[in-house]
């Protein structure tokens, strides 16, 4: 038995985005692999979720943190998708610990098919963002980091 490719991973992310779409849903689907074995795929969602976070890779992510029990993933999770991720599912990949992504379509090839995420893209500037400094904000945030927070060596 030879080990799983890129490609095979790939090619099951599509299989459930067909699935997906089969059942009437969005044509994405992802999976979460480490050490050659899925251990996460966006086949099972949470019917509660919401349709803003209900993306594929989230889906995939969330269902890999559970088999784990754990909140992190650890390192040389590879995350695979039909479609590549959005803003919002790579900076969760990130936070999480993934480190490394494969996809089919990516956003250019997206955009022909009619696929635009240019309203995510521009949200910062739709977001209007307001800071109010004050003297004692980061208190709390500091006291957290001091005692939490070890920077990797
Ligand atoms: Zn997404």
């Amino acid at each position: 038995m030879t080990a799983a490719t890129h490609e095979d991973f790939i090619n099951l992310a599509i299989e459930l985005a067909r699935a997906k779409v089969a059942e009437g849903g969005l044509p994405y689907g992802a999976v979460v692999v480490l050490d050659g074995k899925v251990i996460g795929d966006s086949s099972k969602r949470n019917p509660t979720l919401p349709a803003y976070l209900d993306h594929a890779e989230l889906v995939a992510i969330m269902n890999a943190c559970a088999a784990l029990k754990a909140p992190k993933l650890p390192n040389g999770c590879i995350l695979y998708s039909n479609c590549e991720s959005c803003d919002l599912c790579s900076s969760a990949a990130k936070w999480v610990g993934i480190t490394e992504a494969h996809f089919a379509i990516n956003t250019d090839d997206a955009k022909d098919i009619g696929h635009h995420d240019d309203m995510f893209i521009d949200r910062p500037a739709k977001l209007n963002l307001n800071h109010h400094p004050r003297p004692d904000h980061k208190t709390e945030m500091k006291d957290w980091y001091d005692k939490n927070w070890r920077p990797a060596t």
